[in-house]
C-alpha cells in the first residue's frame, strides 16, 4: 500500500526506525570472516573468529620481517630467514596474523564491501601497532600506493582505506606521499623473490603534492598483505628519498614468503594463487 499524502516528520522517522529494527531482526548481520549470522551492529567477527584472530596475533613473529616462526628462531635483529635477505629496509614490521586465519576477510576487503572489513581489520592492526616498542614514535601512516588504472578496476584502494581507519584509531595522519608511476603485473604471477623485487623496481615515486612531509619523520607503511616484502621495500626507498628518519611497516597478513622452506608445502602455492593477495 502506498501512501501519497506527506506524513509528518516524526511519523516518518518512527517508521524508518521500525523498518530498520524489522530488517535487522530478519537479516541479522554476519561475521566479517566466516559469514555466520551474529547480532549487533558494526562490522564484527563472531566469537570464534575473533578468538582465532587474537590467537594468530599472539603467535611469535619476527620483528624485522613479520614471519610467524618458533620463538627460538627469532632474535631482536631478525630471524633465521630474513638475516639472509638484504631488502628489508624498514626498522620493523607489525602484523596481525598468518594468511590462513585471515584469508576470507582479506578477500572481502579486496573485492567485497571495502569499508566494512577495513574498519574491522583496523581494530586488530591498531592494537598490534600499539604493542610495538616503536608505536609512540610514529608521526604518520603511509599506505602503499596503487596505480590509478588498478584503482579504477577495483572498488576501492584497500591499503588507503585500511590506513585511514588505523589513523583514526591511533590519532595519526595518513600521508599519500608515494605514488605508483608504472603499472606492474600482479605480484602473484611472480614466482621467485628476485622476480618480485624486479617487478616493482622503480615503480614508485614521490607524490607531486607533499608539502613538507617526509623530512626527519617517523612513518609506518600500511599494506594489507606483505608477501615477499618487495612492495614495502620500494615504498620505503621513496620515503627515504623524501627524508623520512625511520620507517616501519604494518600489515594484516604475512603469509610464508617466496623461497621460504614451506612448513606446509601447499600453503605457499595457495598464497600465490590467491586473489586476496
Ligand atoms: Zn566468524
Ligand atoms: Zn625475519
Amino acid at each position: 500500500v502506498s501512501i501519497h499524502l506527506p506524513l509528518p516528520r516524526r511519523v516518518r522517522l518512527r517508521a524508518k526506525a521500525l523498518r530498520e529494527a524489522v530488517l535487522s531482526a530478519v537479516f541479522p548481520q554476519s561475521c566479517v570472516c566466516c559469514g555466520v549470522a551474529i547480532a549487533g551492529d558494526g562490522p564484527r567477527a563472531c566469537a570464534g573468529c575473533d578468538r582465532a584472530i587474537r590467537r594468530a596475533m599472539n603467535r611469535p613473529y619476527c620483528p624485522r620481517c613479520g614471519r610467524t616462526l618458533a620463538a627460538t628462531a627469532i632474535h631482536a635483529t631478525g630471524c633465521v630467514r630474513c638475516r639472509s635477505e638484504a631488502h628489508w629496509n624498514t626498522a620493523g614490521v607489525a602484523r596481525v596474523g598468518g594468511y590462513r586465519d585471515l584469508r576470507g576477510t582479506l578477500l572481502r576487503l579486496k573485492f567485497g564491501q571495502p569499508h566494512l572489513p577495513a574498519a574491522f581489520l583496523a581494530d586488530y592492526l591498531a592494537d598490534e601497532i600499539r604493542r610495538q616498542p616503536w608505536s609512540d614514535s610514529l608521526e604518520a601512516l603511509v599506505p602503499v600506493p596503487m596505480h590509478y588504472l588498478r584503482r579504477l578496476q577495483r572498488s576501492s584502494n584497500h591499503a588507503h582505506a585500511l590506513a585511514t581507519a588505523i589513523g583514526r584509531r591511533l590519532g595519526l595522519p595518513v600521508w599519500n606521499v608515494v605514488r605508483q608511476v608504472r603499472a606492474v603485473p600482479s605480484q602473484t604471477t611472480r614466482r621467485t623473490r628476485h622476480d618480485r623485487l624486479d617487478n616493482v623496481k622503480g615503480a614508485f615515486a614521490p607524490a607531486r603534492w607533499r608539502p613538507g612531509r617526509g623530512n626527519g619523520r617517523v612513518v609506518c607503511i600500511i599494506d594489507n598483505v606483505i608477501l615477499s616484502g618487495a612492495t614495502v621495500h620500494e615504498t620505503a626507498k621513496v620515503l627515504r628519498r623524501l627524508g623520512a628518519r625511520r620507517i616501519y611497516a604494518a600489515t594484516i597478513a604475512r603469509p610464508p614468503c617466496v623461497g621460504d622452506p614451506p612448513t606446509r608445502p601447499e600453503a605457499l602455492d595457495d598464497a600465490l594463487r590467491d586473489p586476496a593477495i
